[in-house]
């Protein structure tokens, strides 16, 4: 193997990558091929590391990180699944850590004060995460992100925002505890308490302060099914005060998930109406849009949460109680019953259709902001219904969060 790095060493620039660097990294490590790292999700940045380590646990993500700590040039990078979109977890002539090897090294559940928790690996992605709470323990965490394709530690080193954050703030807001490498390849357990700077950098730190190694996640109880709903708005006024009304409302009186989205009013099947239904059985009337509207619509997309022993009639009552209050277009309104974990991996099945139609590997040049509410409605007048009126041949999502959370 260390032939092998040497080899790759001298083929490249020897200057910055000398051969002591390499030789620290004598040892049991394994390696995976260099193609995984040198590409991710975005596709707008490319990089050659000098080599992918695949740590299967904590031990190894310390002995690696000890080891670029004794060479004068090693950066290192922490990969979780690679889908970010700027090469946040590339190292180029570095050692990117593989953290996907790490998945299986915890997974344990635990109460505190009556409230269960899970520890989790920071390189098992979300989707594992989900399968494992609901089977072995019908629980689950309360905050997540639209795709669950992406690692705990990826995303705890971002933020998770999606359509729960309004309720219990992002994903890194439900996080209590991390066991985190730092840079000198050192292995601390933070929390509010214990080494609370460190927790703090790492939340949202693009593994510039430190490796997730295992993060504990606050769990509640594993809803069984979940009423999906989209409606459509045709003024931006009444969608941002009908969305904003309904993230105010407390838990247990409002819909469990509030996002939203921007289409294209047109039958472009990428950007248009035909984005919005939920299934191929359901069907985007366009005569029920008002000829007030302008070149883009909004759609508000909200889920409530329920138990299968509830009766229809129940779920039914406080769904129309919700939407009676809005005021959406009368009649372009989508509703569907689907169980919590299809609902969670929704996206899955639109990432089978990207790959199988070879899209999904196709540059994402995605931005994210937070706009302030005082600036939103300038935001749709020069953005949406300006400069994006024919869409991004993407999504446009676009929801309120709560300052407070
Ligand atoms: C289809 C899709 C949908 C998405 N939806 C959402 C969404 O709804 N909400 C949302 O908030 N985000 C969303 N994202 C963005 C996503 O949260 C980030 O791209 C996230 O970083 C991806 O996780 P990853 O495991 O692929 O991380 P990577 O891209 O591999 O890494 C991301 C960053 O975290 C660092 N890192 C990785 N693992 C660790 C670790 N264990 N410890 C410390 N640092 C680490 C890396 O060095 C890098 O800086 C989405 C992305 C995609 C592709």
């Amino acid at each position: 193997m260390i032939a092998y790095l040497e080899h790759f060493v001298h083929g490249n620039d020897t200057e910055s990558t000398p051969n002591d660097d390499v030789s620290s990294l004598q040892g049991s490590f394994h390696f995976s091929p260099i193609s995984i790292a040198t590409k991710d999700f975005g596709g707008m940045k490319s990089s050659t590391p000098l080599a992918v380590i695949r740590p299967y646990s904590t031990s190894d993500v310390a002995r690696a990180v000890k080891a670029a700590t004794t060479t004068t040039n090693l950066t290192v990078a922490p990969r979780g699944n690679g889908h970010s979109i700027n090469g946040q977890a590339m190292a180029e002539k570095g050692l990117v850590l593989d953290m996907r090897a790490t998945a299986e090294e915890h997974f344990q559940l635990l109460y505190h004060d009556g409230v269960p928790y899970v520890d989790v690996s920071g390189g098992a992605l979300w989707e594992e995460v989900l399968k494992r709470c609901v089977s072995q323990f019908q629980l689950v965490p309360r905050s997540w992100t639209d795709y669950l394709g992406l690692t705990v530690g990826g995303t705890l080193s971002n933020a998770g925002v999606s359509g729960q954050t309004f309720r219990y703030g992002p994903q890194t807001a439900n996080v209590t505890e991390l066991e985190v490498v730092t840079g000198k390849g050192d292995t601390l357990v933070c929390n509010e308490n214990e080494n609370s700077e460190l927790f703090f950098a790492t939340l949202g730190g693009l593994g510039q302060f430190g490796i997730i190694t295992r993060a504990r996640i606050v769990l509640q109880q594993a809803p069984d099914m979940v009423r999906w709903i989209r409606v459509i708005y045709s003024e931006f006024e009444d969608f941002t005060k009908d969305a904003e009304w309904l993230v105010t409302l407390p838990e247990g009186d409002g819909f469990d998930y509030v996002e939203g989205f921007v289409v294209a009013n047109n039958d472009d099947s990428c950007n248009g109406w035909p984005t919005v239904p939920m299934g191929s059985n359901q069907v985007f009337d366009p005569v029920l849009v008002p000829s007030s509207a302008g070149p883009v619509l909004y759609c508000l997309e909200l889920a409530l949460h329920y138990r299968k022993t509830a009766r229809s009639s129940d779920v039914n009552k406080k769904v129309d109680r919700l939407l009676g209050g809005l005021r959406f277009v009368e009649g372009i309104k989508f509703e569907d019953d689907v169980k919590y974990m299809d609902f969670l991996l929704r996206v899955k099945s639109v990432e089978e259709d990207a790959k199988a139609k070879g899209i999904w590997d196709a540059p994402h040049p995605w931005l994210n902001m937070f706009v302030s509410k005082s600036d939103i409605a300038d935001f749709d007048r020069e953005v949406f219904k300006k400069i994006l009126k024919h869409g991004v041949g993407g999504p446009i999502l676009v929801y309120p969060l709560l300052r407070s959370k």
